[in-house]
């Protein structure tokens, strides 16, 4: 019994206190994709090679727009290698609980 509190003392806390502070993502992480609107030129080569379809170009009314949903996203990273113009990248962000779907979108959009 002593011997087990002894070694335990020694050896110290190995445990975080996440989520109270948080913890930063290890690196090469591949989290939450980010789009750049400056750089995007609307070719859809990420949307193509999405594997569960979750990035959408969409063209109405004069407007283009690209959605990326999170709620299905497996973080493969395929958009961001195939992006020609380093329009979308991979983040270190792994926080991606919400209330509604609707909160899991991110869009950017153009007019012509
Ligand atoms: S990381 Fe993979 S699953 Fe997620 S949006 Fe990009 S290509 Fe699709
Ligand atoms: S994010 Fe990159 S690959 Fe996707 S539409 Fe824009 S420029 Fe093309």
């Amino acid at each position: 019994m002593f011997e087990i509190i002894r070694k335990t003392l020694r050896t110290g806390s190995q445990t975080i206190n996440y989520p109270q502070e948080p913890d930063e993502a290890p690196p090469g992480f591949r989290g939450k994709p980010e789009l750049f609107q400056s750089r995007c030129t609307c070719c859809g080569e990420c949307v193509s090679v999405c594997p569960p379809s979750v990035i959408w170009l969409k063209e109405e009314n004069g407007e283009k727009t690209l959605t990326i949903s999170y709620c299905g996203c497996i973080f493969c990273g395929r958009c961001e290698e195939v992006c020609p113009h380093g329009a979308i990248k991979l983040t270190q962000e792994y926080e991606l609980a919400s209330k509604t779907k609707d909160d899991l979108l991110a869009r950017i959009g153009w007019r012509s």
